[in-house]
């Protein structure tokens, strides 16, 4: 296929994005479809694959009275009356495995690597009604506003639930190595860490599509984050091996298919990015902790923007993520406040 060359930057060779619900050919075999998310990233991409008499999907979008109307619009229209009878999941966060669940109950099957079958399903049964005490000491250690920790303590919490259709037990294991057959083409499956654990990535045998998730996005940078179901976790450490393992297979002829913005070619251009970003912003957070700080104390050299509210979460757990990889590393080290919070400072 002849797609536009991007040696020193990035291409999008679709510039007309879909709107909410619509869809737009990619290829033979392949369509991009674009669901509406009700948050500042206010889409996720779902790509289709021709199977002949069914259909295969990657990704799902919420679960929502809306979000059903739109699949079944899309299934009498973009997928001309024939079935799903199969979903992919990239990863198990809530805006790619919501209306999993509904399919498989229609009679899809549903393909995933172990751990994003095992969290997804975790998740969704977790219904929590109020912030656990292991939610409250993680995010007292981070640092979190108190009055904003106060305010959270008492409303109920965010569950994979309000945003996920039920996921009934059974699906088929995919992991790193395996290849996949999938809209007349073969796919390499390759693991990616960082934004969630063994998140899929699938490349095609027979031209030159990659079909990626959240592990590669043209113009966001994955949120990386660390949270109170595995405190001491280093996400950003597996995240910069992941962009090191794309980047040496990263070819400029590929045509990224991700999970949020357009897709796009230039690839190796974009994973070198994608590392050095982070990598920037180690380096500035390691001088920003000449002075001791807790985690919400380090926005300031890690994003280019303000933190409202409606971010605030996001930006702490990412934060958290920096400093657990700079203590892995033994860059930073830490002690608790006499509140709870650990205090972070630059080592030597
Ligand atoms: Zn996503």
């Amino acid at each position: 296929m002849n797609a536009p060359y991007a040696p020193t930057g990035l291409d999008f060779p679709w510039p007309d994005t879909p709107e909410p619900g619509g869809y737009q050919q990619i290829a033979e075999g392949i369509l991009w479809i674009r669901l509406p998310l009700p948050m500042a990233l206010d889409h996720v991409n779902v790509y289709a694959f021709d199977e002949g008499d069914s259909w295969t999907i990657v990704d799902t979008g919420f679960k929502s009275k809306h979000g059903v109307k739109l699949w079944e619009a899309l299934l009498e229209g973009a997928l001309k009356g024939k079935p799903v009878g199969r979903v992919l999941l990239t990863h198990h966060h809530p805006d790619h495995v919501g209306m999993a669940g509904w399919f498989v109950e229609r009679g899809a099957a549903l393909w995933s690597s172990r751990t994003a079958w095992l969290m997804s399903r975790m998740l969704i049964l977790d219904v929590e009604k109020e912030m656990t005490a292991q939610s409250h000491k993680f995010w007292t250690q981070a640092g979190m506003d108190k009055d904003l920790l106060e305010k959270r303590r008492v409303e109920r919490p965010y569950n994979f639930a309000d945003a996920c259709h039920d996921l009934p037990v059974g699906y088929t294991r995919l992991k790193e190595g395996d290849v996949l057959e999938m809209g007349g083409r073969s796919w390499d499956v390759l693991e990616g860490n960082g934004h969630a654990p063994e998140h899929l990535t699938f490349w095609s045998r027979d031209d030159d599509f990659v079909v990626a998730g959240d592990q590669i996005i043209s113009s966001i940078s994955p949120n990386i984050g660390v949270y109170a179901t595995e405190p001491e976790a280093d996400p950003l450490g597996e995240w910069i091996a992941s962009c090191e393992k794309f980047e040496a297979i990263a070819r400029p002829e590929h045509i990224v298919l991700s999970g949020h913005k357009r897709p796009f070619v230039g690839l190796p251009h974009r994973m070198r990015q994608l590392r050095e970003n982070h990598e920037h912003c180690l380096e500035r957070l390691v001088e920003h902790l000449s002075e001791p700080k807790t985690a919400a104390e380090c926005f300031a050299p890690l994003f280019k923007r303000k933190i409202d509210e409606g971010i605030y979460g996001m930006a702490l757990v990412e934060a958290v993520a920096h400093l657990n990889h700079l203590l892995t590393e033994g860059r930073a080290v830490r002690e608790a406040r006499e509140d709870g919070a650990w205090l972070w400072r630059a080592k030597g």
